[in-house]
Formats: C-alpha cells, structure tokens, sequence
C-alpha cells in the first residue's frame, strides 16, 4: 500500500531502522527487534540505505520481511550518489517482486573521501526521482531540512528544491532530526507560502546516551537548545537519569507537535526496541487518543 494513503486518513506512527550491519550474521537480531516494534502497532517502518550502496540486499531483504512477513508497510531509502542505473534497477525490480510501494528518494550522505565518483549517475534526490519515475510505479518520498540543508546557502535554496521534489512526485516529506521545534514549524509556514501541500512528518531521535549526541551532531548537525544541552551535560554521568531525560524530551516534543497539528510522528530509534518501548509508554493515552 502506499503510505499516503494511509497519511489521508489518519495521523502516522513510524520508526526508522537500518539493516544487518555485519553482513547476514545480524538479520536474525534484526528480524527479532522487528517483530518487537510491530507490538507497538506502526503505520510504517522505514529501512535505511548505505551511504556508499553497500548493503543494498539487507535493505530490500528487511523491507520485504517487514511486508511480507510482518505485514507492516515499508518504506525503503534509496541513495542516488553512490549508485549506478544498473543498482537503481536491481533495486526497483527487487522491491516490486517483494510487493514494495514505497521509496525514501535521496542522494545520500557525502563519505568523507568523497570523490568524483559520487554522484556521477545522480547528482541530487530529483535526479533520482526522475530515473525512478521513468521506468517503474512507486510512491515517492522525500527528505526536508528544518534548519535547512547543510549545503544550502539558506533555508530558502533549500525549500526551492524541496518544492522540486514535491513537483516530481514526492507524496510527502519526512524530516531530519530536530531538537527545537520551532525549526519544524517555521519550515512548515515556509514552504506552505510556497505552495508545497504535501504532509511533512516531523523525525524525532530520542538521546539516549551522551555517545548518540556526538553521532546526531555530527550526522545532522541539528541544533540543540541550551536548555536541553544543559540538562543533558548535568545528566551524563548518570546513564539511567541521562535515559530518562531523553525519553521524556522526545515525549515533550511529540505532544507540542501533535498540539499544532503534525500530520504523524517518525521515531528515529535505530533499531532500539527499549527506546521505542519507553518513549511510547509514556504516550500510551495519547496515542489512544491522537493517533
Ligand atoms: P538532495 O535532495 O540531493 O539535497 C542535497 C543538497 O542539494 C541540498 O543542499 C539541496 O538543497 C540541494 N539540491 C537538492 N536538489 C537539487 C537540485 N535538483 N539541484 C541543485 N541542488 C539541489 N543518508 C543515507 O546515506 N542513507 C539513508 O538511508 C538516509 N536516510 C535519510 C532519511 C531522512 C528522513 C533524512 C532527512 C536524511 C537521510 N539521509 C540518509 C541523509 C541524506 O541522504 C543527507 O542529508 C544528504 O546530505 C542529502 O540527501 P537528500 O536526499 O536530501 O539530497
């Protein structure tokens, strides 16, 4: 099915999880952390693709266990910069033989020894987009930026490729971490001004360790307020009160969102079924009630 159906009739909960690391010795762990986010009942899930293409057969093997073993839709990431047309149709023709609708269309990120290669097929998401839409029939989904891309000269240039995407058929946006909300709800008046329509689904990571925080910054290069870097400075040393913290913050974030309105909720927790569980007990009734 294709996830914006499901987006026109109620608000979405989803995680992001990312395939076997090492090869085929973790896909039975993986396919266990799996089947333990399904009891929390998810709109979809969304599997993540190496930035260098590496790891492609655990991308498709994991959305296809999660169609068609665990019947949960999947959303498939796909990176344009390292691939070639050859990869991109390996890729196609095995989601659609697995009964996937769904791609996450993006360029990826750079690798440090970025070189000449990368990029060479496809330089940007809408490149990819539009060799996708040439050849086969799937949903299209896109990435935004809250405090905009970090290659972008401003939010702006950056809002003018997100209305690209939606031109060439993103459904609708999922966004890059964010820690103050209101980034969120500025990109959102932004880009409406511009006419994209499409939902835009806030990704919220809860911390969970002062480890991830180095990793997030780094990855996404999200701001986080002062008042939350404090808290988790004060807290670092104490894993379990460190844990909690974050916890309860993505928590807080999640019901400011649902109170202005956000079409659905992606939860990056990494294949980390205790944060999924603990963020979600504590949203227990409003999930009840908002989802
Ligand atoms: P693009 O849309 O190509 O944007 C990159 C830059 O180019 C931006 O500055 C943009 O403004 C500009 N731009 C876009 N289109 C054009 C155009 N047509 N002409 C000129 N400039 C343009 N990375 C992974 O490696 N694997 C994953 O699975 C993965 N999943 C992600 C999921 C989400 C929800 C998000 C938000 C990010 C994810 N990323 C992933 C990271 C992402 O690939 C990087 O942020 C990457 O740097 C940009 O990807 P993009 O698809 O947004 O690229």
């Amino acid at each position: 099915m294709r996830i914006n159906e499901i987006l026109k009739n109620k608000r979405t909960l989803s995680f992001e999880t990312f395939p076997p690391k090492k090869g085929y010795d973790d896909l039975d762990k993986t396919k266990a952390v799996l089947a333990e986010l399904k009891k929390l009942n998810p709109d979809f899930i969304s599997v993540t693709y190496g930035a260098m293409g590496s790891n492609s057969k655990g991308n498709v093997d994991i959305a296809s266990f999660l169609k068609n073993e665990l019947n949960i839709e999947a959303l498939a990431h796909l990176t344009g910069g390292p691939s070639s047309y050859e990869d991109v149709d390996n890729v196609c023709k095995q989601l659609k033989e697995n009964n996937i609708d769904n791609i996450l269309t993006l360029r990826g990120d750079k690798p440090i020894d970025y070189s000449a290669e990368y990029c060479k097929t496809f330089k940007h998401a809408t490149d990819l987009m539009d060799y996708i839409n040439s050849k086969y029939d799937f949903n299209l989904v896109g990435a935004c930026y809250p405090e905009g891309h970090n290659e972008s000269d401003s939010l702006y240039e950056d809002l003018k490729y997100m209305k690209l995407k939606e031109e060439k058929g993103a459904t609708f946006f999922i966004t890059q971490v964010f820690f103050d909300n209101e980034y969120y709800y500025r990109l959102v008046n932004e880009a409406r001004k511009i006419g994209i329509k499409s939902p835009i689904i806030p990704g919220i990571m809860p911390l969970t360790s002062p480890k991830s925080i180095s990793k997030t910054k780094i990855l996404c290069g999200s701001t986080i307020p002062l008042n939350y870097r404090n808290m988790l400075e004060f807290y670092k040393d104490k894993p379990k009160s460190f844990k909690e913290l974050g916890y309860n913050y993505a928590v807080y974030q999640i019901m400011d969102l649902l109170a202005k309105g956000a079409p659905g909720i992606h939860l990056y927790v990494m294949n980390n079924v205790e944060t999924a569980k603990e963020v979600f007990k504590r949203l227990e009734n409003v999930i009840d009630e908002y989802f």
